[in-house]
């Protein structure tokens, strides 16, 4: 394919055609893309009560490629019962990301037993009835429940108030496998978790500093803010091991002259070491504090407000100690990043009045995940960035849903307040004891103590480190249940030890009522829901996850409890229940009714006065992790998927077309022996990939080697973040070595997947 220079553009125009043939036409996949529901992929925000295609600015139309990926593949025809007779669980297990999204939408619940080697379908009622009989018979403490951003806030708070009143605490969601470390690192710094920003304050900002992340792929429509901040003059300066083209230049397709000639994004490019960004932020707070004692002048402020610092913060004179002992020498071998870029982006940052700092995994995807976002906090609050217009802190987060499952109460441990209000409002009395994370549950499911997992969304193996571990350790526990709209691999590969059961479950526009989700700024919007596109019935056809859970407390928890389980059935009585119980939610009980959506009060920040318990910021002080010897991997996203589905083989801006491969710098490919185009072997202490395609890729820091996620999870250790219990996906250790071309591991070849091609299959449900 001819190299691609610029993110977005005419190939996303004629990408969205290409889509839109696939879904029946331009006009089906618009009006499915207008109708009043939120964006089923990022949480940046888009649609709901303003319509499809309308962000939180009012701006439209914002069109962009995940959401329709997202959509059509929602508009998939049903994977054929012939799918389940053909191939068996061990040749599913071959089929990549790719091949299981695209088997089509699940229409009927699915059990595979121990000693069988197919799923097959069952009904309803006996799906509900094992995994009911199953919980009877099971210890509380000896379940767990996962969830991914991708369900309402009112299935989360749903399924972790059932969970809680079924006697466990062992509740979390996906963002233990990505933003944990953002919450818990500003938490700590300013006493919220979430971020300080609206999209609004973005577009007015005169200086963006973007951290480990690439939402020219992952949220596009961040790329128009970005272009407004640059035509406005102002600086967007991108911290990155690897050149991401889309961050380069961008054509936005909704600006017709971005779109004619392109917009430049990054003012200054910096690519640090993999997990170099903290060093990269205590040499900028060197940097300002050296030009502040030199009398250098900023923006007509002080270059570090001390005074502010003093006033409204805890920790200023140990952080300070610290800037001053540490050494260039140290700050440089630690960033990879050279003083005079550290000094250039320092003073564009002191030439500022209104700066934003934003961050994706590449941050929090570190044993100093949490650590970095402390010192991102720290590097705003120097300059007093947090609590004015236009100015603050932003991590860039994931699913379209995933904040509102930590505000709702889908974590380990609730908040204080929605504990108490939540044992009040019901007259009951909750467990107490610690819940476990993401990777504690899956450690006590290795060590025999788990015998039933439930996952609302999501894909648990796939997403988890060391998959081998994951696969091991779910296939102790007895049951393992799903709740899916489509196939993933972990319906192959995280199978329960006695059953495995998916139930198929309707998608945010298809449900019969409406539903609610939170963007990353913290806006509460509202879904009208809307037709379902495959059957359904009492026996047959996904249905809602609230019915789905509603009859779940029905059968395990009866009728006569504290919680009416029958009425839960319906969403509005689930959203007068939050607003009773989670602060600042307290709207939601009208939304259906009045139509507004709205902000989360205190979330953003517009004075410095933090929500701590004595209004002050705390500064912490680290130490500056070593850089370890040898190349260090990566895990990545492509243009063509979406956390772990795929939804494209091909990686467009990275000029990539399939995803067996390891992107290495042309000088490492030399310097280890390797070619170009061959097949090499890569090893961790987790694990090891074999007949890997070798990639020249020159835009990648040397040193540096990246690998797709999921498919390279493999290699990643389960080793975590000890503040966030966030795994190190972005700096794994590996070897790379040539293997022999008959390694290369056997996949089941596209066209193999299910009664017909994926693209026969499409749009079969009209
Ligand atoms: S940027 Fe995110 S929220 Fe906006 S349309 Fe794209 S996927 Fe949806």
């Amino acid at each position: 394919m001819g190299r691609v220079r610029t993110g977005g553009g005419w190939r996303a125009i004629r990408y969205t055609f290409k889509k839109a043939r696939e879904a029946g036409g331009l006009w089906t996949l618009w009006k499915a893309m207008r109708t009043k529901n939120t964006c089923k992929t990022c949480a940046l925000g888009m649609g709901g009560q303003a319509g499809g295609m309308v962000n939180e600015a009012g701006h439209f139309p914002e069109v962009c490629k995940k959401s329709f990926q997202a959509m059509v593949a929602d508009m998939q025809g049903a994977v054929p019962d012939s799918f389940f007779e053909t191939y068996t669980v061990a040749q599913l297990q071959k089929f990549t990301p790719y091949q299981m999204e695209h088997a089509g939408r699940l229409v009927k619940p699915l059990l595979l037993e121990k000693g069988s080697q197919h799923y097959r379908p069952i009904g309803w009622s006996e799906a509900m009835e094992r995994i009911a009989d199953k919980l009877r018979r099971t210890q509380p403490q000896e379940s767990f429940w996962y969830f991914s951003g991708r369900s309402s806030n009112e299935a989360g708070f749903l399924l972790q108030l059932f969970a809680r009143l079924y006697g466990t605490n062992h509740v979390n969601n996906c963002s233990y496998y990505c933003h944990q470390a953002s919450g818990v690192g500003l938490a700590s710094v300013i006493g919220t978790g979430a971020g300080t920003i609206k999209l609004d304050d973005l577009e007015k900002s005169d200086f963006v500093m973007l951290i480990g992340g690439n939402p020219a792929s992952n949220h596009p429509r961040m790329m128009r803010s970005l272009m407004m901040v640059r035509r406005r003059g102002g600086k967007v300066v991108v911290l990155n091991p690897i050149v991401e083209t889309g961050l380069v230049n961008f054509s936005v397709p909704s600006d017709a002259v971005s779109l004619l000639f392109g917009t430049q994004i990054a003012s200054s490019y910096v690519q640090p070491h993999a997990g170099g960004d903290l060093a990269v932020i205590y040499g900028l707070m060197k940097r300002l504090r050296e030009m502040q004692a030199a009398g250098e002048a900023g923006n007509g402020e002080p270059v570090v407000h001390e005074d502010f610092l003093r006033e409204h913060t805890h920790g200023w004179p140990e952080l300070a100690a610290r800037l001053d002992a540490l050494s260039w020498d140290e700050i440089v071998a630690k960033s990879g990043v050279s003083h005079e870029q550290i000094d250039d982006i320092a003073r564009q940052y002191a030439a500022s009045k209104r700066a934003v700092f934003a961050w994706t995994m590449g941050v929090t995807h570190h044993l100093h995940g949490a650590a970095t976002v402390q010192a991102i906090a720290e590097l705003a609050l120097l300059r007093r960035m947090i609590g004015r217009p236009g100015a603050g802190l932003q991590p860039i987060r994931g699913h379209s849903n995933i904040q509102g499952m930590g505000t709702v109460g889908v974590t380990p441990k609730l908040k204080d307040a929605v504990f108490e209000r939540l044992q009040h409002d019901l007259g009951v009395q909750l467990p107490t004891f610690k819940g476990f994370d993401t990777l504690e549950c899956l450690d006590a499911a290795d060590e025999g103590k788990m015998r039933f997992a439930c996952c609302l969304g999501g894909n648990l193996y796939g997403a988890s480190p060391a998959a081998s571990f994951a696969e091991r350790a779910l296939a102790k526990t007895d049951m393992v249940v799903y709740l899916n709209t489509s196939l993933n691999t972990g319906h192959a590969s995280g199978l329960g030890g006695e059953q495995t059961i998916i139930l198929p479950v309707l998608a945010r526009d298809e449900e019969p009522e409406p539903s609610t989700q939170e963007s990353m700024f913290s806006f509460i919007r509202l879904s009208d829901g809307g037709k379902p596109r495959h059957q359904t019935g009492p026996e047959a056809g996904p249905r809602s996850e609230v019915e789905i859970v509603s009859e779940l407390g029905c059968r395990v928890l009866g009728t006569s409890g504290p919680v009416n389980w029958l009425e839960m059935a319906h969403t509005s009585t689930i959203r007068k229940a939050i607003s009773r119980i989670v602060p600042g939610l307290e709207p939601i009980a009208a939304i259906d009714r009045d139509k507004k959506e709205f902000s989360i009060p205190g979330r953003a920040l517009d004075t410095p006065k933090f929500p701590t318990a004595d209004g002050k910021a705390n500064l912490f002080v680290h130490d500056l992790p070593d850089i370890p010897e040898g190349l260090q991997l990566m895990t990545i996203r492509s243009e063509g998927q979406f956390n772990t589905v795929v939804y494209e083989e091909e990686d467009l801006y990275r000029n990539q077309t399939r995803r067996d491969i390891v992107l290495m710098h042309p000088d490492d490919v030399a310097r280890y022996g390797l070619a170009a185009g061959g097949r090499c072997r890569i090893v961790s202490t987790a694990g090891e990939m074999r007949g890997q395609i070798v990639s020249a890729f020159p835009e990648i820091r040397p040193g540096c080697v990246a690998m797709y996620y999921p498919e390279s999870n493999v290699l990643v250790p389960k080793a975590a973040d000890p503040l966030s219990r966030t795994p190190a996906y972005k700096r794994v250790a590996v070897t790379v070595t040539a293997d022999e071309p008959a390694a290369a591991a056997a996949r089941l070849e596209p066209e193999l997947v299910g009664a017909g091609t994926p693209r026969d299959k499409m749009n079969q449900c009209g």
